[in-house]
Formats: C-alpha cells, sequence, structure tokens
C-alpha cells in the first residue's frame, strides 16, 4: 500500500469513512486513527502497529457532549474534570456504552475517552462525524511519534494516510485516569499532573503503583498497556542517576555508548551525544523526549546511557522506565 502524506481534512475523511487507517497530528503525539465505530476498520490499528489485541485504544471526541452516547452514564466528578482539562492532554477512563465496539476496549466494560486541543484533530473529528480510536501512531514497543517523519520511519506502506502537520507540542501521550471507581486513579502520567487534578477535585489522586515501579503480577495491573515493552529504540537503554560531573566521566570513559542528558550536560561530554531539553525546563523534556530516544540508534553504538535529574517529571520517569525496561544504576 502506498501511503499519501497530506494535509487535506477532505482526504482524510474519505478515507476514514473508506474504512482505512489515517495517523492525525494531535498535541500529545501522532496518533493512528480509524472510525471508533467500525469493528472491521478498528482491526487495522492493531495489524499496522502489531499492538497486542488486549491493550485497549483511546476514543477522541471534538466536543464534550459527544461523549454521552460513548458511555453508560457522565458521573458528575468526570463533568467537572471534562470542563476544567478538555480539551487537552487528559483521559478519563468510564464505564462504556453498547455503541463502543468491544475490540476498541479489548473486551473491557470501560472505555478510554479524550478530547484533543489541537485545532486541526477537532477540525477533523467534527468533519468525519463519528469519535475517532487512535492509539500512538508509532509500531508497537517504539518510541511514540511527535512528527509526521517518525509516522512514515515506522508506518510508511501500512497505512492508507498521514495528515501532516506541526510537530506535537506537548509531546508525551495523554495523562489516563480511571474514574469508573474512587478514588481516582491515575494510570498513566502526563503533562497534566496527579496534583493539578488533586488540587482541582480537592480529592485525592491514586498514583498506580504500575506508573513508577516494576510491576510483575499482571492481576495487579489496571491499564493493559503497562503490561508490554514499551518506547524502545533498538540500543540497550539504560537509566544513571548520577550528577552532571559524574555522568560525563562515566559516559566518556565508555568508547561504545550514547550519552542522553540535558542541553547543560554537553560541556562536560566527549562521546556521542542526544539532548533531551534543558534541566531547567520540563515541557522541553516532555516535547524531546521521544525524538531523542528515536536518534539514540543513529549511532549504531552498543548502549546508551540517560541521565536522570532528581527532580524529573513523572511522566518522563515513567517513559524512561519503559524505555530501559527498568535498568537503573542508582549511583556511580
Ligand atoms: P495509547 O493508545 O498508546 O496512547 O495507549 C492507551 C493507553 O490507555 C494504554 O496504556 C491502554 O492500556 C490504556 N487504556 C485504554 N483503555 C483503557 C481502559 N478501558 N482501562 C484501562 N486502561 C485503558
Ligand atoms: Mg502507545
Amino acid at each position: 500500500m502506498k501511503t499519501l502524506v497530506t494535509d487535506s481534512l477532505e482526504k482524510a475523511v474519505e478515507l476514514l469513512s473508506k474504512g482505512e487507517l489515517v495517523a492525525i497530528p494531535t498535541e500529545t503525539v501522532y496518533g493512528l486513527a480509524a472510525d471508533a465505530l467500525n469493528e472491521t476498520a478498528v482491526k487495522k490499528i492493531f495489524e499496522a502497529k502489531g499492538r497486542p489485541s488486549d491493550n485497549p485504544l483511546i476514543v477522541h471526541i471534538s466536543e464534550i457532549e459527544e461523549i454521552i452516547p460513548l458511555i453508560k452514564n457522565f458521573p458528575s466528578m468526570a463533568q467537572k474534570i471534562a470542563q476544567k482539562f478538555w480539551p487537552g492532554p487528559l483521559t478519563m477512563i468510564l464505564k462504556k456504552s453498547d455503541l463502543i465496539p468491544e475490540i476498541v476496549t479489548a473486551g473491557l466494560d470501560s472505555v478510554a475517552i479524550r478530547l484533543p486541543s489541537m485545532p486541526v484533530t477537532r477540525e477533523l473529528i467534527k468533519k468525519f462525524g463519528h469519535p475517532l480510536a487512535a492509539p500512538s501512531a508509532n509500531l508497537s514497543g517504539r518510541p511514540s511519534p511527535t512528527s509526521y517523519r517518525h509516522v512514515l520511519d515506522d508506518l510508511d506502506g501500512k497505512i492508507a494516510a498521514i495528515l501532516k502537520s506541526e510537530d506535537c507540542s506537548v509531546g508525551v501521550e495523554s495523562t489516563v485516569i480511571d474514574l469508573t471507581s474512587t478514588p481516582v486513579h491515575l494510570l498513566r502520567p502526563g503533562k497534566i499532573t496527579a496534583e493539578e487534578i488533586s488540587d482541582f477535585i480537592e480529592e485525592k489522586v491514586i498514583i498506580d503503583k504500575s506508573v513508577d515501579h516494576f510491576v510483575s503480577d499482571l492481576k495487579e495491573v489496571r491499564s493493559p498497556g503497562v503490561k508490554y515493552k514499551h518506547y524502545s529504540p533498538k540500543t540497550k537503554v539504560v537509566l544513571v542517576k548520577s550528577s552532571s560531573k559524574k555522568f560525563a566521566n562515566f559516559v566518556n570513559s565508555n568508547p561504545d555508548c550514547v550519552a542522553v542528558a540535558f542541553d547543560e550536560d554537553s560541556k562536560y561530554i566527549n562521546t556521542e551525544f542526544v539532548s533531551y531539553g534543558s534541566e531547567s525546563s520540563q515541557n522541553d523534556q516532555l516535547r524531546l523526549l521521544f525524538d531523542s530516544l528515536r536518534k539514540i540508534d543513529n549511532f549504531n553504538k552498543k548502549i546508551a546511557y540517560v541521565r536522570l535529574a532528581p527532580n524529573l517529571n513523572l511522566a518522563v520517569f515513567n517513559r524512561l522506565l519503559r524505555a530501559s525496561a527498568f535498568n537503573v544504576i542508582d549511583d556511580l
């Protein structure tokens, strides 16, 4: 199949209406979209990504009201959170209605829903007239795509089209919260933090153990995606908790590695180096993380060492833990 790269919303709508897959920009990462109400189309997402069929998808809408037919009921807490954080990088898990095909939710009785803030995404969903099921538009296990070029690298020839737009402004996937029971649980950290949500609802938000711990007992896993290897370059990744200078000495004495660290570290490092932003800007780190992980493979080295700073953003730490398969050196 030839993958069309286009900026035409009309073309994207035409292909989605035919049950084809279109990679779409959002403020978080590029998504691989299909008509959420068309079972055959959604099946193609799992095939193109090589995604395990027990890992459910996020459903994207363009206005808050569009959630009503997709869920059993809209609890007042969820309404309040939607009013505050939508459109934006937050996904809510609620009890699903019968309208959502089982394949979307991997057989679960709940569905993950998000209202993205990027204008082109909302316009596309509006023009299409149905919700879009869309996981990240990468091959399963690879770093999520934050530019249309990343999508091409992974899915060229496997999907009908890419709706080309600017790079993603947030750069990591949405925060996922589970509202099917109380208290609210955070299943995946993103730009919107547990603290922000908790301050707003004036209630505790429990951060799921899997966010920053390895969970070996699958019965304890509330979000199926947590079970799988994620965000990995082909090169082995090891995280290193250390000061800038110690880290530089360590990587400089190791000829077969790539150093992944902050802009401020570059002056000490004289081996292959990839920056994931300024140490002082969490927004930079979120935005650049996946592109940095993809760059690692360009160097053809045996190993990539990533420096962890003490106050690292939880969403960045969560993705790095998975990229490294929880391989962390605590001190040098
Ligand atoms: P992605 O589509 O790559 O952004 O991944 C979506 C994430 O949301 C995965 O980690 C899924 O496991 C999670 N997810 C989607 N639907 C549900 C649900 N109904 N219950 C729990 N987690 C969900
Ligand atoms: Mg993903």
